[in-house]
């Protein structure tokens, strides 16, 4: 079932749906299900797996040369997505990413999502790669993750790269995008965010999922924000909890977000790292009864693997 139809049959309920990331290259599948298992009380109609491109390291050699390795720490977004449908019965979206993938590559990934019965996916950029300046898309790939919603929809109706295709068999993907309540870091303003917003719901998106924010205001005006703007699809709050401390750094290093003061003070007031994450745990709370008292269709969180975590949350927010 899509994405979209659970969001519309939610009936004014706030549902409650998950993101996992693969595990580490080595690691196995028991995983993801040790850490899915204890959520799954909580009915999730969808659970999503990100994506991560290869990234470079610089191994230096006994010769005091550096060499440069591609290494793809997590892959097997696919196959987790398959065993989480198998397993559980529940739908998975895969992210799909414009980052390292030719057009004809993202044709086959869709074609081979296609026949595993996967039928949601959230289109996405991806990001520059750690020692790239910027993003730079693979020749021949998408730049935008609107190119990409385009060349999903295109399937949607049967039309293929190869134009010798007649008849093409059509995809039927629900296709989520991403969405920024602090817009996003590369955008010069919140206005030009949602103009391509906009341009990938018209080019067919159904819902937005957004960053992680750790106030609740930010997420509601850009509801109305992108309401103004004529985008009128779900928004799904993304939801994670704030637990260690230098986190009160890393994270808006990594996801140019805003911390309140209020939280940075409680989780610097905390002594131990137990302190630190009860302060999160709290404050996240709290965050997920106001966003469900305000009716919004689904909480989804950002798992990271610490599903406890996330269900100590889910319990107290129901
Ligand atoms: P885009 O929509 O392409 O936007 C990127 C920037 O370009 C924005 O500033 C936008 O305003 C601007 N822009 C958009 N279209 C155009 C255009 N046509 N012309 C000019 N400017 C334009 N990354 C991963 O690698 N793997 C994941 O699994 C993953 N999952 C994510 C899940 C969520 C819910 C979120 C919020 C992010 C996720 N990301 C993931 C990170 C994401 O890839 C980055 O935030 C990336 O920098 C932007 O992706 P996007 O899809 O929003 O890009």
């Amino acid at each position: 079932m899509k994405v979209t139809d659970h969001l519309e049959q939610t009936k004014g309920k706030t549902l409650i749906s998950f993101e996992v990331l693969p595990p580490l290259k080595g690691g196995g599948i028991n995983s993801i299900f040790q850490g899915l298992d204890p959520l799954m009380e909580f009915k999730p109609p969808f659970i999503d797996v990100t994506y991560h491109r290869e990234e470079f390291l610089y191994n230096i050699q006994p010769s005091g040369y550096y060499q440069k390795m591609a290494i793809r720490k997590r892959p097997g977004t696919v196959g987790i997505c398959s065993a989480i449908m198998h397993h559980y019965g529940v739908e998975a979206v895969p992210h799909l990413i414009c980052g390292g993938f030719t057009k004809e590559d993202t044709e086959n990934a869709l074609i081979e999502l296609h026949f595993l019965n996967i039928h949601n996916v959230l289109a996405l950029r991806g990001d520059a790669r750690k020692f790239d300046e910027k993003f730079i898309p693979e020749p021949g790939g998408n730049e935008y993750a609107l190119d990409l919603v385009q060349q999903i929809e295109r399937m949607n109706q049967g039309i293929y790269m190869d134009p010798s295709i007649e008849n093409g068999a059509k995809t039927d993907f629900c296709i989520g995008i991403a969405g920024y309540p602090e817009k996003h870091f590369e955008s010069p303003n919140m206005k030009s965010d949602l103009k391509y917003t906009r341009k990938k719901i018209e080019s067919g998106a159904g819902y937005i999922v957004t960053q992680m924010f750790f106030d609740n205001q930010k997420f509601f005006d850009y509801v109305s924000e992108c309401r103004k703007e004529g985008i009128q699809v779900p928004i799904i709050p993304g939801i994670k909890p704030l637990t260690r401390k230098y986190q009160l750094a890393s994270i808006p290093r990594h996801f140019y977000i805003n911390i309140p003061d209020d939280l940075v003070k409680a989780i610097n007031k905390a002594t131990t790292d137990q302190a630190v994450k009860e302060v999160g745990i709290e404050w996240c709370v709290a965050q997920c009864k106001e966003l469900k008292a305000k009716g919004v269709p689904c909480l989804h969180f950002y798992t990271m693997g610490d599903g406890a975590t996330t269900k100590k949350i889910v319990e107290q927010v129901l």
